[in-house]
């Protein structure tokens, strides 16, 4: 007769509870695998969330070893935050979070194996694959803006050497020159950030090269959070700044690099040093492998960030389709985290949670000038709707913009350890 203890017991009621929530854990087949690409702010947060669970494996795949924060890189750009105060080591993700952290880029997936492909060649099983490439710029759809043409003409909207060589082109710029800005059309990654972009560049011009101006040619007619904008223009940078819609300018047509030029359907204009952002979509590997639609962004079950194209396939962050949802950081993280929540219950039984879905972020018009807004949003019929928001106001006191500029600070300390991980 078996002699049972108080401990195996204990630990057979344990097992059994386990098999309730985690039955392939418990059953001790084999744990669920779990594939992320992209180690960005949306696969990263993933990962970290799924890791921390720890009833998955779970892959990270990323071929670069750190990841450089887009949002602060404008402060990089005026010469108020260094790269390296940007950059974070995903390793962190494997020694507290319980990663495999695989420096490779996928290639191919294959969903009915359910492999995903990489360019080193090896090829990885999953049960579950979650994918958060972020964007892909569309070279060429300005005539002549192609990757050789964004080295003399930077985009800098991929932060990391395209960031330092716009602000060395700044430095090196002589005072009264011109720096153009080319805005993309909707939609694109974080919509303020062409318009922080100018007011913190005409910050650092008002302390060095104070003769300097700013011209931004926007593909669009109306841009977000344009009234703060163009309050804060006039109040910090009378005069440096200005802004020509697509009613005024048509069509940005083409670009020559050698010359510094930017043609449009009615004039040329000619920069000292210009900034090229050109229209977006989808990762590339979120395109080929047919998880967008025409639109070249892909479509999800906003409570699960299923892909509505391939199931069994998930997509966080800039890539998808996201309603009411911009394309920040602060939206990748909050999706990602639904989505971890969302994979769990799929493969280990654990429970189901309605999404939180939330969109917070800071922008700044000075260093000590920054508005917020933040939005909390909901999964009804198939889209993401906004249900409540709150954002600053024109001719709140200097003393409000300057605390949420200070708070600001604070959020990137805390939000960044929350995607790249902390203490946990
Ligand atoms: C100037 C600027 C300022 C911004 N400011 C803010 C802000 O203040 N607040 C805010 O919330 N957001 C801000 N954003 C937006 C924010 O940076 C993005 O929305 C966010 O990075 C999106 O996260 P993501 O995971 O979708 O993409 P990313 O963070 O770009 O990550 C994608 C990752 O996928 C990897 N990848 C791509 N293809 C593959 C592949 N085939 N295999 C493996 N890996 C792959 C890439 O290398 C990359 O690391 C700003 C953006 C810019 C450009």
């Amino acid at each position: 007769m078996t002699d049972w203890t108080r401990r195996q017991v204990g630990g057979l009621i344990a097992g059994t509870l386990l098999a309730a929530t985690a039955p392939h854990v418990a059953r001790g087949i084999v744990r669920p695998k779990v594939v992320v690409i992209g180690g960005g702010i949306g696969g990263a947060t993933l990962a970290r969330y799924l890791g921390d669970m720890k009833t998955m494996d779970v892959s990270l795949v990323e071929p670069n070893a750190t990841h450089v924060t887009c949002f602060f890189s404008n402060l990089h750009l005026a010469g108020l935050r260094s790269l390296a105060s940007l950059t974070f080591d995903l390793r962190t993700l494997a020694n507290r979070h319980g990663v495999s952290v695989i420096r490779d880029a996928a290639v191919a997936l294959d969903p009915a194996a359910r492999v995903v492909e990489l360019g080193g060649g090896a090829k990885l099983p999953y049960d579950r694959l979650a994918v958060a490439p972020g964007i892909t710029l569309e070279f060429g759809a300005i005539g002549g803006y192609d990757e050789a043409a964004a080295e003399r003409m930077p985009h800098a909207w991929i932060a990391g050497p395209q960031s330092v060589l716009l602000r060395r082109q700044l430095e090196s710029m002589e005072d009264g020159g011109l720096f153009v800005i080319v805005a993309p059309p909707n939609p694109f990654r974080c919509p303020p950030a062409p318009y922080e972009r100018a007011s913190l560049v005409a910050y650092y011009f008002k302390q060095f090269k104070p003769r300097s101006k700013i011209l931004i040619l926007d593909a669009k007619d109306k841009f977000s959070g344009q009234e703060l904008f163009q309050d804060a223009w006039s109040r910090h940078y009378p005069g440096m700044i200005e802004w020509l819609p697509a009613q005024f300018i048509g069509k940005i047509k083409a670009v020559d690099p050698a010359a510094f030029s930017v043609v449009t359907e009615g004039q040329t204009f000619k920069a000292a040093v210009a900034n090229v952002i050109p229209p977006q979509k989808a990762g590339l590997i979120a395109q080929k492998a047919g998880l967008a639609d025409a639109t070249g962004w892909c479509p999800v079950d906003p409570a699960t960030f299923d892909s509505t194209l391939q199931p069994g396939i998930h997509v966080v962050g800039d890539a998808i389709i996201g309603g009411d949802m911009p394309k920040s950081a602060f939206s990748a993280n909050s999706q990602a985290k639904a989505c971890a929540f969302a994979i769990a219950a799929a493969l280990t039984g654990s429970p189901r949670f309605p999404p939180h879905l939330f969109n917070s972020c800071y922008t700044f018009l000075a260093p000590d000038d920054a508005f917020t807004n933040a939005i909390t949003f909901a999964a009804e019929d198939g889209k993401i709707k906004t249900k409540e928001m709150f954002i600053n106001k024109v001719g709140e006191s200097a003393e409000v913009r300057r605390k949420v500029a200070h708070q600001a600070i604070g959020w990137y300390s805390a939000f960044t350890a929350d995607v790249f991980g902390g203490a946990s």
